[in-house]
């Protein structure tokens, strides 16, 4: 990948994408975190090319319109948003070709479809299968964010995840603890499908993982 057109202001470095949302929708949760890590390049992935467009777009105008109120001295971008950017992908045949093995620290699957009928089920985004891209591209350390409202979609994804050797469950007290908390919020908090959650006054139900550290190459 040629991340130049995606994050001009950081062409001259040798940055790539450090946070992946895996179909973001329209971009809540990237819009959130931008400015928490002016530093770190962010992407969404999402399948629908309209909603797509629609990220797109927002991203364009925050950049052009917003202006850093207090610009960190060390900070590469001059003006927030131009951390984040997104591309129309299906998540579940593609993302190896955007990630290089062992580059992102965070992933997250916020409010996925979540498949109800048994026959559906292969159509789910967290399976064994996936689940050894995901610790591909993820580095070791780096954390796997679910949350859902749907608490049989919640179990599915637990259990594949804990059963899969290269991730260990991680408490949110302990990501809390290790600073993690904005990065938490805005995963409850920031996306359109949590705050229709949150206005039907739903459940919503958290489980994140780390990509395990291993002694041999993986
Ligand atoms: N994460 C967003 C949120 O919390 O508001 C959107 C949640 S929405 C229920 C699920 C999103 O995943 C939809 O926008 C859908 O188009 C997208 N999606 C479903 N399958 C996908 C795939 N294989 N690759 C990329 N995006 C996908």
């Amino acid at each position: 990948m040629d991340w130049s057109e995606h994050f001009p202001a950081f062409a001259n470095t040798s940055k790539t994408p450090e946070f992946a949302d895996i179909g973001c929708g329209f971009g809540g949760l990237l819009i959130a975190l931008a400015p928490l890590f002016p530093n770190t390049l962010m992407l969404g992935l999402e399948i629908r090319v309209q909603v797509t467009q629609y990220v797109q777009d927002r991203i364009a105008a925050l950049r052009m319109t917003s202006t850093s109120v207090t610009p960190p001295l060390t900070s590469i971008a001059a003006t927030p948003y131009q951390n984040v950017s997104v591309v129309r992908a299906n998540a579940m045949k593609f993302l190896p070709n955007y990630f290089p093995k062992h580059s992102l620290s965070a992933l997250f699957f916020l409010f996925p479809d979540p498949h109800f009928k048994a026959r559906k089920h292969k159509a789910r985004i967290i399976s064994q299968a996936l689940l050894a891209e995901y610790a591909y591209i993820l580095k070791p350390g780096g954390i796997v964010y679910t949350i859902t409202d749907v608490r049989d979609l919640h179990e599915w994804m637990n259990s594949h995840l804990e059963s899969f050797p290269l991730f260990e469950g991680v408490s949110e007290a302990d990501l809390r603890e290790e600073g993690k908390g904005p990065i938490l919020d805005a995963v409850y908090n920031s996306t359109e499908e949590g705050k229709k959650v949150e206005r039907n006054s739903g459940e919503k139900w958290l489980a994140c993982f780390r990509r395990k550290t291993t002694t041999r190459a993986s």
